[in-house]
């Protein structure tokens, strides 16, 4: 059986590589690199994370309570996911597609915000992608 200090490298692991996809789709964004360029990224990441990503979902959920007490919190304590402003959302769904831990979804065929504690605590970059507008927010500090 795995110790708890490895279940919590691990998952460390797990979240730094979501992380760093997320601010690597987000430089080729601002960079407006050629479109298949970050197409063929977006398959190669999505190559990488299907095989596993029902072990790893079940991995996650199962042993991040265990990791949110690096904050001394349970993870619905931690007041960290985004807010969608309605007056400013085009419905353009990009934030479904970019968001790795599948926190947005489309009810009645509006987007939302479906499973906020879901979000990678301290993670904005979905807020850099959305439209011009800026329909996405977060909290003003980061936690610490
Ligand atoms: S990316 Fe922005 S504008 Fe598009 S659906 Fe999501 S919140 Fe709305
Ligand atoms: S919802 Fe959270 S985890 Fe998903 S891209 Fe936005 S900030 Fe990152």
């Amino acid at each position: 059986m795995i110790d708890l200090d490895k279940k919590i490298e691990l998952l460390k692991k797990i979240r730094q590589f979501l992380i760093i996809n997320l601010e690597i789709k987000k430089l080729m964004q601002e960079l407006n690199v050629d479109r298949d360029i970050y197409e063929a990224y977006e398959e190669v990441t999505k190559i990488v994370r299907q095989p596993n990503i029902k072990l790893y979902r079940q991995y996650y959920d199962a042993i991040k309570e265990m990791f949110y007490e690096e904050y001394g919190k349970k993870r619905k304590d931690i007041p960290w996911y985004p807010k969608i402003d309605y007056t400013k959302c085009k419905n353009c769904k990009k934030c479904i597609s970019f968001c790795p831990r599948g926190v947005y979804d489309v009810e009645n065929g509006k987007v939302v915000v479906k499973y906020p504690y879901s979000c990678i605590i301290n993670c904005n970059a979905c807020s850099t992608m959305c439209c011009e507008n800026n329909a996405i927010s977060f909290p003003d500090t980061k936690i610490n």
